[in-house]
């Protein structure tokens, strides 16, 4: 199964904990807004939580807001954490999860499982990172991407699965020199999926989209679409850089 190249790809920006504050945020966007050479993408900006409210409402913005986590699935005693409600309440339209640096603080497969069947159950689009920490052998890291994929979208309700985004970001390309080459990117891709027709069938697998991230700049973007068959990217450090991500966003649009 391949990638639907007439599908616009997908960028989705995520910038963890950069933003330093609104007024530079916005110029920062009307400045990538600037540079964006033509519209046939689908630009997605997932925002700390605490700002989504204001950000949801500016109305000139070019994407759509979300958010890059929640912690927990039921109402109670959490001190400090927001509810899937909560974000929803505060405007967002997708929400990160299983990102690696939430699983490094604090979540683990049974808590992103709960986190993406609430969401998924409330037809809520939602992208579930998963990758290896290094990639030693060829056996290790193919069955540690199935574990966590088998784990992670236990019992989802299959009514929704097109509101499923899966993001293959190897932990080792995140924050990186260097992003994963093309044939390291396809290859998870491909056993993503593989996992996703034998848990789900071959007709609901394919209402799911797979992106790629881990060091993504406008030098690689196109490559991971065009040859390793994503449907688009997950963006970090560069989303913070207008020439950067304007240049990542501009080489998925070209023909060439
Ligand atoms: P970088 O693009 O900074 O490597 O980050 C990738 C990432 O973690 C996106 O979620």
């Amino acid at each position: 199964m391949k990638n639907n190249t007439n599908s616009k790809p997908l960028i989705i920006a995520n910038t963890k904990s950069y933003i330093a504050n609104l007024k530079s945020f916005y110029k920062l966007q009307d400045s990538i807004w600037q540079k964006l050479e033509k519209e046939n993408y689908t630009y997605m900006c997932a925002v700390p939580s605490s700002l989504i409210y204001k950000i949801e409402k500016e109305e000139y913005r070019a994407f759509t807001v979300g958010a890059q986590n929640f912690e927990t699935t039921e109402n109670g005693a959490f001190t400090g954490a927001n509810t899937f409600e909560n974000i929803l309440e505060a405007g967002a339209r997708f929400v990160i999860v299983g990102h690696s640096e939430t699983r490094e603080m604090s979540d683990n497969d049974d808590l992103i499982n709960l986190k993406v069947r609430k969401t998924i159950s409330n037809n809520f689009t939602t992208i579930l990172c998963v990758g290896e920490k290094e990639r030693v052998g060829d056996v290790e890291y193919v069955d540690f991407i199935k574990n966590q994929l088998k784990q992670d979208l236990k019992n989802i309700d299959k009514n929704y699965i097109s509101k499923l985004i899966i993001a293959y970001e190897p932990l080792w390309a995140i924050g990186a020199a260097k992003a994963a080459t093309s044939d390291e990117a396809q290859e998870a891709i491909i056993i993503i999926r593989r996992t996703l027709v034998d848990m789900f069938g071959i007709d609901n697998a394919k209402k799911v989209k797979v992106i790629y991230g881990g060091s993504v700049d406008a030098d690689n973007a196109k490559r991971f679409v065009s040859e390793a068959t994503a449907d688009g990217v997950l963006v970090g450090r560069a989303c913070m850089d207008a020439n950067k991500f304007a240049g990542i966003v501009n080489s998925l649009n070209s023909n060439d």
